[in-house]
């Protein structure tokens, strides 16, 4: 099963990701993830994107695609995954079409996480990331066992620099102008879930896996 998770920053798309994924054998790919990464190797890539992330603005379409193209050129027919946070636009969109149909696959599922504006703020502010594996935590709603730990791996967890407050409303708006158009688009291609996102995690999980029928 090919799924795509779609929801403002915040509506807890990395945390079900990481939970699906776990229980349905899915592939991740995040391309939030894929371009921290580059940004961390200090890559061509990386050091291009950086200055669009700090900010809260989109990376560019087409250094995207290439980081996606690679990623999914990885998992074959089999198997399956999960795309975390793309498509981001319409025209991303329209390239992972067509990426996919040349490649025979199919996109079978797009689950919309739909949260109000007042949890994500509360919760974006509040996340923390561990540097070496990426798990999330958040210091009031789930945190780590030992502060500042992560409890997978014991690397270090550390705030993004776009989690903070005045980058977090440009993210919103960002996905306002940009993203939500998604929705439509994907109604349209009848494959979209809605789910309520301003449940505790365990309650939108339930929903989420309800909404793949149990699968
Ligand atoms: P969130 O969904 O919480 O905003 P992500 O980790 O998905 O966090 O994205 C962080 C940043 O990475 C975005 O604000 C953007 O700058 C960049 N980014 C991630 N995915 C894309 C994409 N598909 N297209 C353009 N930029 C992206
Ligand atoms: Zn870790």
């Amino acid at each position: 099963m090919n799924i795509i998770l779609l929801g403002a920053p915040g509506a807890g798309k990395g945390t079900h990701s990481e939970m699906l994924v776990k229980d349905l054998g899915l592939r991740h790919i995040s391309t939030g993830d894929l371009l921290r990464e580059e940004v961390k190797k200090a890559s061509p890539v990386g050091l291009e994107a950086k200055g669009y992330m700090d900010k809260g603005a989109l990376v560019p379409d087409a250094v995207v695609m290439k980081l996606l193209a690679e990623a999914i050129s990885g998992t074959g027919k089999s198997g399956g995954f999960l795309l975390d946070g793309f498509p981001r636009n319409e025209s991303q969109a329209e390239m992972l079409e067509k990426e996919l149909s040349s490649a025979g696959i199919s996109i079978d599922r797009v689950l919309y996480l739909n949260v109000s504006e007042a949890v994500v703020i509360k919760r974006l502010t509040g996340r923390r990331i561990c540097k070496n594996c990426a798990a999330v935590y958040h210091v009031v709603n789930m945190p780590s066992r030992k502060e500042g730990i992560c409890d997978k791996c014991g690397g270090t967890l550390y705030q993004r620099p776009d989690d903070t407050s005045g980058t977090v409303l440009r993210r919103l708006d960002v996905y306002r102008k940009e993203t939500e158009g998604l929705i439509n688009y994907y109604k349209a291609k009848r494959i979209l879930k809605e789910v309520n996102a301003d449940l505790s995690r365990d309650d939108t999980y339930a929903l989420i896996r309800e909404s793949l029928g149990g699968k």
